[in-house]
């Protein structure tokens, strides 16, 4: 069924996202702040709206795709008002929990069906369509952006109410930015032990130690071809995007009283590697950070 979609947020991820939806035979309206924008959409084959407001009108569909929270509260302050009830507003950002959750209160006090729905799987995803949709929010919204969000991603798991979309994004993130760390110092420590990384590769990969840092994200250059390091760490994964999602989820572990000593020591370090100049490579490059290149 074609659908009347507004797409606030035309970048990176945003635009790819839009252009599929295109493609899967929706009329599809954009909006972005950034001065480029129009010329990109309106090359990508889109309608591009002068606001927000705009954008969204007659929307039987909106899906933001914004940098923080305050921009989410923000766009969707300006549209929830707009918007029929019944309709289906859908934001992918990764944002904190505590503002999902305001977004989706904000939507419920003008009937909308609201859904949390961060992805991984980065721009290759978004471009390919084979983002992985985390969704938090009602059965009813789920169910209703679940032929949208399977023309843009390959998979969508409900994992429960208001905010449980970007919980169980940055529960993953913290596992991925903790275990890469792992996995970059034991390679190091492997080196200064004379040990080549091809041989290290193949015991680890099939024993205890196999992990996607590790099997698909390899940060040393050889064992897997397609890994970052192979192209001198270009992203990927950036590691500004990694820093800021290891933020998201101390916050998190802050306000509910979580322990979370692993993924505060992931933060420091890749904090200290986008410091040193490191936010625009590939997470994976962290392993220059254990060998004490600085550079
Ligand atoms: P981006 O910076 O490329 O795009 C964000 C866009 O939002 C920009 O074009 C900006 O102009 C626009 N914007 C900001 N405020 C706005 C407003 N008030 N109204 C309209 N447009 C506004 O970022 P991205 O890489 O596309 O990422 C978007 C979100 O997806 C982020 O939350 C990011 O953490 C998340 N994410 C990114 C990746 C990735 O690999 N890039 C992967 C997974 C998740």
């Amino acid at each position: 069924m074609s659908e009347k979609i507004a797409f606030i947020g035309l970048g990176n991820m945003g635009l790819p996202m839009a252009a599929n939806l295109l493609k899967a035979g929706h009329d599809v309206t954009g909006f972005d702040l950034a001065p480029n924008a129009k010329m990109l959409a309106e090359t990508a084959g889109l309608k591009f709206a002068v606001s927000a407001a705009r954008a969204v009108a007659g929307a039987s569909i909106v899906i933001t795709m914004l940098p923080m929270g305050k921009h989410v509260l923000s766009v969707w302050g300006e549209i929830v008002a707009e918007l029929a009830a019944g309709t289906l507003i859908i934001d992918s950002s990764t944002i904190d929990v505590e503002s999902a959750r305001k977004a989706h209160e904000l939507g419920a006090r003008h009937d909308l069906l609201t859904l949390d729905a961060p992805v991984s799987g980065g721009t290759m995803g978004a471009q390919g369509a084979t983002l992985t949709f985390m969704a938090g929010g009602a059965e009813a919204a789920f169910l209703r952006a679940q032929p949208v969000l399977a023309q843009m991603g390959k998979r969508a798991v409900h994992c429960g109410g208001p905010g449980a979309g970007q919980a169980a994004k940055i529960c993953n993130n913290m596992i991925l930015g903790i275990s890469m760390a792992g996995v970059a110092e034991a390679f190091v420590l492997g080196e200064k032990l004379g040990l080549s990384h091809q041989a290290l590769f193949d015991v680890a990969s099939t024993s205890s130690g196999q992990c996607w840092a590790l099997t698909t994200n390899c940060p040393v250059p050889g064992p897997v071809p397609a890994s970052p390091a192979n192209r001198e760490y270009r992203p990927g994964f950036a590691t500004a995007l990694m820093l800021k999602d290891l933020k998201l989820s101390q916050e998190a572990a802050l306000a509910a009283g979580a322990a979370s000593p692993m993924g505060a020591q992931a933060a420091a370090l890749y904090a200290l590697f986008e410091k040193q100049g490191h936010g625009g490579d590939d997470f994976s490059a962290i392993i220059n950070f254990f060998r004490g290149i600085t550079t």
